[in-house]
């Protein structure tokens, strides 16, 4: 278990190095399944990411939050769920029992596990996302890939969302985001681009979510870079789907993945 604890902690020191410039303060939370239990990690509240200890996260209960959002989903957000949300964040511990609040975001990683099948859950505020992202035409400069890797790494089509207010609203959100997706494109999106906010990325290990988000990352400079540079030219749909679909870069990123684990 310290294991898990030691990864997240690494992955914290690289997200929030200042070189990333992926998040900085407070910025941005990495969550992670405990293989076997029905129960995650979170970064506690507050915590800066580059400056993470392995005391800095926090267990909470996987279908207690879950049911949540469900509720959530069939009633909207009420007070009454805000403050129950309230409470499961309030009563976080850490491996060694200290009760510290879990991060306001927490729900955004929820929706990960609950309904993704993904076991690490990264999100970020990098700059060149965040700029797309609080841009007048942000879901337009979103309606597409970039660059074949992006397709690869990241899936044919990014999610894009508006902008939700940190909490239950946002995790609710990105909930009903990712069931429209499903529903449309049959799969899961590799990237979910929260408006005004940032970015998120998954995996089913560290490494994976890191480097879809160091990906994600990069095509959003060179969305940025293409709008200097007379407006962006998407790679075609069908292309996208395609080149994400082969089964040799299947193969590929499964290889990637495998690396990656050892
Ligand atoms: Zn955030």
């Amino acid at each position: 278990m310290s294991e898990l604890i030691s990864q997240l902690t690494n992955l914290a020191k690289i997200t929030g190095a200042p070189e990333s410039d992926l998040t900085i303060v407070a910025e941005g939370n990495i969550a992670v399944v405990e293989p076997g239990k029905d129960r995650f990690l979170v970064k506690a509240s507050g915590v800066v990411m580059g400056a993470a200890t392995d005391d800095d996260w926090v267990y909470l209960d996987l279908a207690k939050c879950s049911q949540l959002l469900v509720d959530a989903h069939k009633q909207g957000v009420s007070k009454k769920l805000d403050q129950a949300f309230d409470q499961i964040l309030k009563s976080s511990t850490t491996a060694q029992g200290k009760v510290r609040k879990a991060s306001i975001e927490t729900m955004v990683h929820v929706v990960a596990f609950a309904l993704m099948d993904a076991t690490w859950s990264l999100h970020t505020h990098p700059t060149p996302v965040v700029a797309l992202a609080a841009s007048k035409d942000a879901a337009k400069h979103y309606s597409g890939t970039v660059f074949p890797d992006e397709a690869v790494v990241c899936g044919p089509v990014p999610l894009f969302l508006p902008y939700e207010s940190p909490g239950l609203a946002l995790g609710l959100g990105v909930y009903k985001g990712v069931l429209k997706y499903q529903k449309k494109y049959e799969r899961s999106p590799g990237q979910i681009i929260l408006g005004n906010h940032g970015l998120c990325t998954f995996g089913s290990v560290s490494n994976e979510a890191l480097s879809t988000t160091q990906i994600a990352v990069k095509a959003a400079k060179v969305r940025v870079g293409a709008l200097s540079s007379g407006g962006i030219n998407f790679i075609p749909k069908k292309d996208a789907e395609a080149i994400a679909f082969r089964p040799d870069e299947l193969l590929r990123r499964k290889m990637l993945a495998e690396q990656k684990k050892r």
